[in-house]
């Protein structure tokens, strides 16, 4: 056995292990709960529970936790324990059924948007049987989903799991129409993740960076991305022991982590496993997120998710690589080699097509934050404009489609749904420029929108969600057909004629494209403050009630949780900013400005004679600077007081971004001006060019 052999999910409950430690019945009534997605008997749930005890004892646990995602975009724990107490004074070690199943933490300072107050404030948290148990830090995790008392999500995984069955329902409708025999349908996600490294000491002495895990002030550097030397280059000894370290920390965990490589800016690199199912992917990235901090600690770094920890170099997001897989084994979203393939996958290609028309906002929404706000539609990331990128090729073929004409791009004379195999069309090399948000790469889609912090459950529901309402109407429609082909035909031009106006192959950087997407009526929505309130429009609460998603009220107390959080964000930003600028950068440069005038004043005592102009000139510039600072910060203090309190949230967030964050910016600009005049050694933190080229 190699060592990756050995290494491999060596902390995982997994479907090996339960094979070897589990009574055969028993592990044949789980595997099928699993395969089905059904609820676990309470009877089954005893006999798993002490062998997941039993296997994580053998391995020196003492404690288990219900692992969960609140909304707060990170994970939660609350570690217990096996013990329980015995007559004489010791102890046994138990793991009961009922506590692998159900967990009550008392969850009452976690985001809920109004849905349970704080006088029942219990949660119930709910194993989610499909995502293995694993190990973490000698205690025995198990992935759950969090529930209010009355049912209603208060997670990011929950509406993940109703959002697959919702697909995988109405998916099996329609492979039924092809006469496939496949029972589930599971969405599959493979995340691209980039991140910074920094030096930690240096990460310590910059506050921006410890608050708000981004940088706040700095000037440019003299170098940036501009030679693109990092990209793909080689891979500096100190990255590559972190890079070592991190894969044989989420390899223990069973996750493939497969791809690394640097990215464009300097300090920036990239980690990519290989897909998996959805609700199992959205655990391994949050856990991917997790270990990227701590194995940076372990190596003296620090590592940054922020979505733009630098003005002026790429930021960092993350692409969502999705397709749907049948419990046979099919990709559908793989073109195929027959006729009747071929028609399936263009009923599943144009599904998705519209979903991403009609719920463009959701989308949109599901990738908003302050964070990535800094980042769409900045020249770095897709804009904010969603639009699907098909490559020349499929979109000739769909053209043709439409106009009843033959394509004869590749070999093919003609082409009818269901009679002809579509050609062979390889992954569009146009589409390396990527700034497409939504682009078909062969046989996925990938969404490239995602901010790196982000958790990928949100997105996934959105999507999930929207090209299953896609596939119920093509369900409805085809399933009271009396000639299934000709029927299959006619909706497949009709959808074509209807949505192509998403489709847009061009560079979405151009400033051209904003123009030409509002005359195709597409949505253009720049910020979150923008997008948020498209959540709640009609067409949208029909949708997640249609497919049992969200409940009205579910969806207004997570439109709550998205205002506070970005309302959040940005006070902390600039309490930050604030801070900075008043009790380091302003006292800092006043020392110097007092250094330049006593040596302007030395030169002339020692003779007036001597030309002091440089002097002279400097203090020019430093004291105008000082006078603009002070006023910048004291504009900035203002405009936090007269903060709108007692306002609803939406306003207060808009004025937010309207007012605080162009203060911001203003402050922001003369105190990196300022950085430019100062001695290197009064400056009161690590520069740019000290933290991005010092790994
Ligand atoms: P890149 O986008 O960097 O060129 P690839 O396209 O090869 O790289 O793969 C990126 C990610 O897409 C990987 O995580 C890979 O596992 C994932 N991926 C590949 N096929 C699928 C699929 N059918 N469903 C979901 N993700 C997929
Ligand atoms: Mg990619």
């Amino acid at each position: 056995m190699s060592h990756l052999d050995d290494l491999f999910a060596s902390n995982v409950f997994n479907d090996s292990v339960m094979q070897q430690r589990l009574p055969k019945d028993t592990y044949r009534t789980l595997k099928k709960t699993i395969d089905e997605g059904r609820h676990l008997d309470p009877q089954i749930a005893n006999v798993v529970a002490h062998a997941m005890k039993e296997w994580a004892i053998d391995k020196g646990v003492t404690h288990y936790t219900h692992w969960f995602q609140p909304l707060t975009g990170i994970t939660a724990e609350k570690h217990d324990a096996f013990i329980t107490p015995t007559d004489n004074g010791r102890m046994i070690q138990s793991f009961s059924g009922s506590e692998l199943v159900r967990g009550e933490p008392d969850a009452s300072s976690f985001p809920s948007g109004g849905l349970r107050s704080t006088f029942e404030a219990r949660g119930y948290t709910a194993w989610d049987p499909t995502s293995y148990a694993f190990i973490k830090d000698g205690v025995l995790c198990i992935p759950t989903a969090f529930c209010s008392y009355g049912g209603e999500a208060l997670d990011q995984k929950t509406p993940l799991l109703r959002s697959m069955e919702a697909l995988s329902r109405q998916a099996v409708r329609v492979l039924k129409l092809f006469g496939r025999d496949a029972t589930r349908v599971l969405p599959t996600v493979g995340p691209e993740q980039e991140y910074f490294l920094i030096d930690r000491a240096l990460y310590e002495q910059r506050k921006d960076l410890i608050f708000t895990g981004r940088t706040l002030f700095g000037a440019k550097p003299p170098k940036g991305q501009e030679l693109d030397d990092h990209y793909f280059g080689t891979i500096r000894p100190r990255v590559q022991a972190f890079m070592r370290d991190l894969n044989e920390e989420l390899w223990k965990l069973g996750i493939y982590a497969k791809t690394e490589h640097n990215e464009c800016a300097p300090g920036q690199h990239e980690m990519a496993p290989v897909f998996t199912i959805s609700n199992i992917s959205c655990d391994h990235n949050q856990l991917t997120m997790e270990y990227m901090k701590r194995v940076a600690e372990r190596h003296g770094l620090v590592c940054l998710l922020a979505e733009k920890p630098f003005a002026g170099v790429n930021g960092s997001g993350k692409h969502n690589n999705w397709s749907m897989i049948t419990n046979t084994g099919y990709n559908l979203l793989n073109p195929g080699n027959s006729p009747h393939d071929s028609a399936q996958f263009l009923l599943f290609l144009v599904a998705v097509i519209r979903a991403v028309d009609d719920f463009q906002d959701l989308l949109r929404i599901s990738v908003a934050s302050a964070g990535n706000d800094h980042r769409l539609g900045g020249d770095e990331a897709p804009p904010a404009i969603i639009s699907i990128f098909l490559g020349d090729e499929l979109t000739e073929i769909l053209d043709s489609l439409e106009r009843g004409t033959a394509y004869t791009g590749h070999g093919v004379q003609e082409l009818a749904v269901g009679v002809h195999v579509l050609p062979h069309f390889p992954r569009d090399n146009t589409d390396r420029d990527r700034t497409s948000p939504f682009a078909f790469t062969g046989n996925k889609f990938e969404f490239r929108s995602l901010g790196a912090s982000a958790s990928i459950s949100e997105c996934n529901v959105m999507i999930n969600t929207a090209v299953a309402e896609s596939l119920r109407v093509y369900a409805d429609e085809l399933e009271g057909a009396a000639d299934f082909q000709s029927a299959l035909h006619t909706l497949i031009v009709r959808e074509i004629k209807a949505h192509k106006r998403i489709i847009f192959n061009g560079n979405g950087y151009a400033g051209s494209w904003i123009e030409e997407a509002r005359q195709r009526g597409l949505l253009n929505l720049p910020s979150t403050v923008d997008a948020l309130p498209h959540l709640l429009a009609e067409k949208n609460l029909r949708l997640f009630a249609e497919h049992k998603i969200f409940s009205s009220t579910e969806v207004h107390s997570r439109y709550e949780i998205a205002l506070e959080t970005y309302i959040k964000a940005i006070h902390i930003d600039a309490e930050t900013a604030l801070s900075m600028a008043k009790r380091e950068i302003l006292p800092a440069v006043m020392r110097f400005t007092g250094e330049v005038a006593s040596t302007a004043a030395a030169v002339k005592q020692y003779s007036p004679a001597l030309n002091t102009i440089p002097e002279e000139k400097l203090l020019t510039a430093l004291t105008e600077h000082t006078c603009a600072l002070s006023e910048a910060i004291t504009t900035l203090e203002n405009a936090l007081l007269n903060r709108l309190k007692g306002e609803d949230l939406l306003t207060q967030a808009k004025y937010l971004q309207s007012v605080v964050l162009p203060d911001m910016a203003e402050l922001r600009r003369i105190a990196d001006e300022l950085e430019t005049m100062v001695d290197k050694h009064l400056w009161p933190f690590p520069t740019y060019a000290d933290l991005l080229f010092t790994v």
